[in-house]
């Protein structure tokens, strides 16, 4: 792609993800990060924003709509940005809670008449689910949306649909992932969401549950949280790339809320039949030092890159990370 000029994107969502997405973007040529918004406000410059600025006064403040002289404050911060503010994609790192709000989201941007790229790290299948459904909105909106674009699913959906090219059939698909972070609250709503899996749990229980609720479940299992057979989309993704059938997929991982070691390297494993009746798994692994943000924003922005040359090109709709090769942020 011939960029002249850098993409001007923006990050909905300023919590660990958003924050890390700020600093990725920052020493990229081809990408400008000229908006973010928070559930309180929202900054937009677009010559560039400042993440040490946004980050601390999130922090101290609890809303980058503190921020002199780019902040601004507002209950509708999503609203006001897409309604006012020059951007050409989206990375929506949002709190999925309920799970159809990322879906109200996007009916909220078709609804605008805005144009461009929105780019989501999505985890449940029933949430894609939700999004598929409004592929025609967003073709007729000329708003291409690929959803899935974080790790699991993500990279790792991307990386089982290439490996799945060895085989005449595949068997299995089977991703174990590990996370290790410091403390919870620097990812409240991707705790909460992993809690949401945990047997006598579910989403809305998870959403209901206040901080220190959380912090002393957190504390009967020594920070660790471990989860089995998720609904995860991953499945509906492979199974739409044409890969295998939904039910081939299995879903599971390690969460530490206590330390940035991961308990388990983050791994998919493709099993299959090639043409020659021979049985096989590939292994795609990857680098413990790798963080869930670097493993979620990194891709979001490559999709993101992707989506901009889509949309350049006249193509709308939806699509996964499973259908789409993500492009090279420099
Ligand atoms: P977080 O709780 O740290 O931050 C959420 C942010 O969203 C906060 O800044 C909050 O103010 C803002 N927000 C909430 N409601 C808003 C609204 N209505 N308007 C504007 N801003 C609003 O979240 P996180 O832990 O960074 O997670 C974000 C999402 O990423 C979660 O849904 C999580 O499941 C997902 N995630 C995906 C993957 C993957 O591999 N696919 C991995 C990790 C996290």
């Amino acid at each position: 792609m011939n960029i002249n000029s850098a993409l001007k994107v923006g990050v909905l969502g300023f919590g660990g993800l958003g924050q890390a997405a700020a600093r990725i973007l920052t020493p990229k040529q081809e990408m400008t990060w000229v908006a973010a918004a928070d559930l309180k406000g929202y900054s937009y410059c677009e010559r560039g924003l400042d993440p040490d600025k946004l980050i601390s006064t999130y922090h101290e403040k609890g809303s980058i709509g503190y921020c002199d002289p780019y902040g601004t404050f507002s209950n509708k911060s999503i609203q006001d940005l897409l309604e006012t503010k020059a951007v050409d994609g989206y990375f929506l790192a949002l709190p999925n809670l309920p799970n159809t709000f990322m879906a109200d989201v996007t009916k909220q941007f078709v609804a605008s008449g805005w144009r461009g790229v929105l780019v989501d790290a999505l985890k449940r299948t029933s949430a894609v689910e939700q999004l598929l459904n409004l592929k025609d909105e967003l073709a007729q909106a000329g708003i291409t949306y690929l959803t899935g674009c974080g790790a699991t699913p993500g990279l790792l959906t991307a990386a089982a649909t290439i490996a799945a090219q060895s085989y005449a059939e595949v068997h299995h698909v089977r991703i174990s992932f590990g996370v290790g972070i410091a403390n919870w609250e620097a990812y409240r709503a991707t705790i909460r969401e992993d809690i949401a899996h945990l047997p006598g749990f579910d989403v809305e229980k998870a959403k209901g549950m206040s901080d220190a609720e959380v912090k002393t479940f957190l504390d009967k299992t020594n920070g660790i949280l471990t989860l089995e057979n998720m609904e995860h989309a991953d499945d509906i993704m492979l199974e739409l790339a044409g890969v295998c059938a939904r039910d081939r997929v299995t879903v599971g991982g390690v969460v530490n809320t206590r330390s940035p070691k991961k308990p388990l390297s983050t791994n998919v494993q493709v099993t299959g039949r090639t043409f020659d009746g021979k049985i096989s798994t590939h292994t795609f692994t990857l680098g413990d030092e790798t963080s869930m943000a670097a493993n979620v924003c990194g891709p979001a922005f490559g999709y993101l890159k992707a989506g901009i040359e889509l949309h350049r090109r006249g193509i709308y709709g939806l699509f996964t990370a499973a259908e789409i090769m993500p492009k090279f942020v420099k």
